[in-house]
């Protein structure tokens, strides 16, 4: 009978790096909850319409990727592919626009896409992710991006880079959407190429094959279209960055593969990570709730791909990598030999556990030789033998298992923990 593999583009994440993984999700979130985001969790799941109308037709994301299945009730669900629709759509369930503004709200878990997976792009992929809603404050942009920032040096990267952009309001877009139509139609676009212009001119932009982007040089983009408000709004997004200290990068064709965004976007790219460079993104959305049936409310969030922020730490900070995969390393392997030693190594093993240290022991009735190569194996720092004769005379053997060094101690926790708690 064949086995079983992990569905393509999906993949399992183990013992160590599965350290790696929960010490860098739970680092990318830590700014921000310094910065009053609370956490908010949102089913997997969602009603199939929220994405058609939050994050729009005309993206590959609702027209070609979503995982969308009727449950048994009939109802149409899809498994998440990006974070803020849902958000967007508890924070209007909840009314939380009758408490104070901006909400604060982070989240982080997995996502679903079908994609041509590749390195760096997967069908089943992690984000954590962070939305102030209901405030349209320049300064509130500015904050995000510095914590993105923050975010990434926190997890261990120095060489992500920041690629910024507006796409103005409703007003400056309908300006610029109308002059990318008539450049795209002087253009010899391929069948798909002028259906994606027809729906969203604004997406041709982002079309990253060379002999577009050579096509695309003098294209019209958003920022010459911008209305007054939306210049001073970007002018002032770009003031603050330069006095928080962050720096970025123009990129005038930058569009975001979600249709509501507005105003300020912005993409940190990372140098070591090939085609699929872009670790995290997001932008203001100034339309989102409204197209989901909650109040005229602004918004501005972002998305951090933990997935490539953990294969950009391995590029570009190993050492990190492997200081965060030891984290949960064993401090003491206990080695009882008998019957007796061995149920005198479960309550020592609970007691040192309960004293915060790290403790397992060997299974399964082994003998001294097998239980030291479990020692050995389990990365332990410290093996503590216990024998039938020390066991009597009340001691047990601590073995250092780096310098092969040995002495006896107490057999009792207090004593244990005393001798291997690292200085
Ligand atoms: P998006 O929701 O498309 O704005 O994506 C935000 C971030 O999530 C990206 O910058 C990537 O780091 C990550 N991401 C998006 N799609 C994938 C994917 N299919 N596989 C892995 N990471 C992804």
């Amino acid at each position: 009978m064949s086995t079983f593999t992990a569905p393509k583009g999906s993949y399992d994440i183990l013992p160590p790096d599965s350290a790696v993984f929960l010490a860098t999700r739970d680092a990318l979130a830590e700014p921000l909850r310094r910065a009053g985001y609370g956490y908010i969790e949102t089913p997997i799941f969602e009603d199939t319409a929220l994405f058609h109308r939050g994050v729009g037709e005309s993206t590959d994301v609702v027209s070609k990727e979503m995982y969308t299945f009727d449950d048994r009730g009939g109802r149409s669900l899809t498994l998440r592919p990006e974070g803020t629709a849902g958000v967007m759509r508890a924070f209007v369930e909840h009314r939380m626009h009758a408490a104070q503004l901006p909400a604060k709200l982070y989240y982080a878990g997995p996502n679903f896409r079908y994609e041509r997976p590749q390195a760096g792009r997967y069908r089943h992929f992690s984000q954590v992710g962070a939305e102030a809603i209901g405030v349209d404050d320049p300064l509130l942009d500015a904050e995000l991006i510095e914590l993105a920032d923050a975010a990434f040096r926190g997890a261990g990267l120095t060489r992500h880079r920041l690629l910024l952009n507006s796409l103005g309001d409703r007003e400056s877009r309908a300006a610029h959407r109308e002059a990318l139509v008539r450049f795209l139609a002087r253009l010899d676009l391929d069948e798909e190429t002028r259906r994606r212009a027809e729906l969203n001119p604004l997406r041709v932009l982002d079309d990253k094959r060379p002999e577009m982007q050579a096509a695309l040089t003098d294209a019209p983009v958003s920022v010459d279209f911008l209305t007054d408000g939306c210049r001073a709004h970007y002018d002032a997004v770009r003031a603050a960055l330069t006095d928080l200290g962050v720096t970025w990068t123009e990129a005038p064709k930058l569009v975001r593969g979600l249709d509501y965004y507005t105003k300020t976007t912005f993409e940190f790219v990372h140098d070591s990570l090939g085609a699929q460079s872009a670790v995290g993104g997001g932008g203001r959305y100034d339309g989102l709730s409204a197209a989901i049936g909650g109040p005229d409310l602004t918004g501005v969030g972002w998305a951090l791909g933990v997935d490539r922020v953990l294969l950009a730490l391995k590029a570009e900070n190993p050492a990190r990598w492997d200081e965060l995969a030891a984290a949960n390393q064993l401090d003491v392997f206990l080695v009882p030999i008998g019957p007796q030693a061995q149920r005198r190594a479960l309550g020592l093993a609970r007691d040192l556990r309960a004293d915060a240290l790290r403790v397992d022991l060997a299974w399964g009735g082994r003998g001294l030789k097998g239980a030291m190569k479990a020692a050995d194996r389990s990365g332990a720092r410290f093996a503590l033998v216990l024998g039938e004769r020390d066991l009597a005379a009340g001691t047990a053997q601590l073995k250092d298992l780096a310098s092969g060094e040995q002495r006896p101690v107490p057999l009792d926790a207090a004593a244990v923990a005393a001798a291997v708690r690292p200085e």
